[in-house]
């Protein structure tokens, strides 16, 4: 056997991909084994078949048995449900590579977009047994031989996302990096929608879609999902990561998988008196790095100088020119020194993707959460089923631990949707299926979901104890795939361009230059008002003045427009937001921080807001 191995290049090739460590090098040698191999990934339905046939290894076997039992559910059809479409997935992060996996078994035609070009996260997540039970079904333990060994239950980023690459190339997906995915190009006549990319010239921008999912982390979020802000009170995170040598010393010192200030006062108040550290939580996990992660207490940041100045604006209190770097190194240093009794070794930070020690502070006082999962649009009778998955969708809460656990059941969920979407299900149809499921998403728990991990399978009902999968009638999400449709409507001129589906457009409203028309409305109704001049849909409104004038229109003397500064953005624009909401049931589109200060305002985003406040006042109710 051992001779056979060594002599035969594509075992040899075989065992690389195995073990390959980096995202460059799985691509490479995954390359080189299918050219050797003569099996082209592009044959996407057939190849993992003509791969399995031709790598006749003994030591590949235990993988395809995994990998077949998988394929072989029913759910999948024999890969025949989706055979017609095509799926775009953008992210290559954990949620997104897990999605494609399942999209690809159902047969689709799979492409990921991602614009990092390594895979360089330290940072290690902890899984809830179903994720272990359901990664282990995809043979990541043949991949990685430390996968949750013992009673551990956690993973780094990155070797999750190793694994996810070599299933996903192994089915047949391909996984395109290095290109960042810059918007859609809607269909002309004879073409489909299409991605706009950077590199522009890249290939992947001549895949045509019926399937487009976004996996792209809490800060992508596509035109059209409505996202609410969920804001706490301040809480300062802190992550960092040291070297693990494996060494028997290293072994030895036990992990810390989540002690917080109630559960442990004694812990706290004598790393507070030792240190001057003044910590509400901190984890420590051992995997490729020692890593650990920590809620800390402003006053003490502020204390032993790792924050400069004080303010109560977060971005500005965690801004880079606020923080001293080598201060918040100590902190860390010390932090991970005492919780682990003094008993690691020779401590030295690891790397991060920019060569520096891995340390990072960063704000999860406020997170969002996607309003809808789905979407549907349509343009010259082409229709794009739109999907979020992972952060994009709801942003965990990482004290939880539930950013890949209700990741991996939206990746699920999704391809269910996408299953029905293949069926030629009708849309709305889909998408009321779809919606009904994510309004459990939230709630979910280790407890709660079933414990027959064996069983998990795309079908909603073998995961959640209770679905009902008709919560969310096709009506209701009809009214969300308007708004939405507004946006391109408005885009262009000519009625013939309207969505065919879209009837509620009849009295042509929008018809003649819809953002013209809202435009000329916000003008009308903010004129007159000191320091407010509305000349376009979005910087014109930064100061929130324009906002507060709008309700002082409707609504005279809810606001005192005299009492308000110019200077004093976040509050103006967060008293609007609040009237808003509370009065009308409006959501932000962002938050009022990001209205004030940040780059551009989203126009797109913004036509949406001030649409609702038009057709309020339209119907009376402001
Ligand atoms: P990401 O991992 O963010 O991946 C998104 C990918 O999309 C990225 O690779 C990005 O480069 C790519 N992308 C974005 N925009 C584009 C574009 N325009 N074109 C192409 N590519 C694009 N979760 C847990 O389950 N357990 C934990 O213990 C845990 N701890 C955490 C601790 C901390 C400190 C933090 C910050 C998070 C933690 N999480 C935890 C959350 C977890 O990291 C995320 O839930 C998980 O990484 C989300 O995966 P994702 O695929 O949705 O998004």
């Amino acid at each position: 056997m051992a001779n056979q191995d060594s002599t035969n290049p594509s075992h040899d090739l075989f065992e690389q991909f195995v073990q390959a460590q980096t995202c460059k090098e799985v691509q490479r040698i995954f390359s080189e084994l299918c050219h050797h191999l003569q099996v082209d990934p592009r044959d996407y339905q057939s190849f993992y078949t003509k791969l399995k046939e031709r790598l006749n290894y003994w030591k590949a076997k235990s993988l395809w048995v995994k990998l077949d039992k998988r394929a072989q559910h029913q759910d999948y059809q024999q890969g025949e449900v989706c055979a017609k479409n095509k799926c775009l997935v953008l992210g290559a992060g954990p949620c997104g590579l897990r999605t494609a996996i399942e999209l690809a078994l159902l047969g689709a035609h799979v492409v990921v977009l991602e614009k990092r070009d390594s895979f360089s996260r330290n940072n290690v997540l902890h899984l809830w047994p179903y994720t272990i039970s359901d990664l282990r079904g995809l043979a990541a333990k043949k991949f990685y031989g430390k996968f949750c060994t013992g009673v551990l239950d956690h993973i780094s980023i990155r070797q999750l996302q190793l694994i996810l690459l070599k299933v996903c190339l192994l089915l047949g997906v391909e996984v395109q990096t290095g290109v960042e995915f810059k918007g859609f190009v809607e269909p002309s006549g004879a073409t489909g929608w299409m991605a706009k990319l950077f590199p522009d010239n890249h290939p992947a921008g001549k895949f045509q879609f019926d399937v487009f999912i976004s996996a792209g982390g809490g800060s992508f979020v596509p035109y059209g999902f409505k996202r609410k802000e969920l804001r706490g009170k301040l809480a300062i995170g802190i992550t960092c990561n040291f070297l693990n040598r494996h060494t028997a010393a290293e072994t030895q010192v036990a992990e810390i998988s989540g002690v917080a200030r109630i559960y442990n006062q004694k812990f706290f108040q004598d790393l507070l008196t030792e240190t001057g550290i003044d910590l509400e939580n901190i984890v420590y996990y051992k995997d490729d790095t020692h890593y650990f992660v920590m809620t800390a207490k402003k006053k003490s940041l502020l204390k032993m100088g790792v924050i400069k100045q004080d303010f109560s604006d977060a971005d500005k209190l965690l801004a880079q020119v606020n923080v001293d770097q080598e201060a918040l190194l100590r902190y860390a240093y010390d932090a991970a020194q005492f919780s682990t009794g003094h008993c690691l070794p020779d401590m030295q930070f690891a790397q991060n993707h920019a060569g520096q020690p891995d340390v990072a502070m960063f704000d999860f006082t406020c997170m969002h959460r996607a309003e809808n999962a789905s979407l549907v649009r349509e343009r010259k009778g082409k229709k794009l089923l739109m999907g979020l998955v992972g952060d994009c969708l709801v942003e965990p809460f990482w004290p939880l631990g539930t950013g890949i656990a209700r990741g991996f059941l939206a990746a699920f969920d999704t391809a269910w949707m996408v299953r029905s979407w293949g069926k030629g299900r009708p849309h709305m149809e889909v998408l009321a299926e779809r919606e009904s499921i994510y309004q459990l998403l939230s709630q979910t728990t280790p407890e709660n979901t079933s414990k027959k991990y064996s069983a998990f399978s795309i079908d909603p009902a073998t995961r959640y104890q209770h679905v009902n999968l008709n919560s969310v009638k096709a009506f209701q999400v009809k009214n969300i795939n308007i708004i939405y449709s507004f946006y391109f409507y408005s885009q262009c001129r000519h009625k013939a361009t309207l969505m065919p589906d879209s009837h509620y457009w009849a009295d042509q409203k929008y018809s003649v230059g819809a953002f013209e028309v809202l435009l000329k409305w916000c003008q009308q109704h903010t004129a007159g008002y000191d320091r407010v001049n509305v000349k376009d849909l979005n910087q014109s409104w930064r100061s929130g003045l324009a906002l507060c004038a709008l309700i002082n229109t409707f609504r005279p003397r809810v606001i005192d427009m005299s009492s308000l500064e110019e200077s004093n953005a976040v509050y103006n624009n967060q008293l609007a937001f609040n009237f808003l909401e509370r009065e009308l049931g409006i959501l932000p589109i962002m938050s009022a921080r990001e209205m004030s200060f940040k780059g551009q305002i989203d126009k797109l985003s913004m036509v949406h807001y001030l649409t609702q406040i038009h057709d309020h006042q339209g119907q009376r109710t402001l």
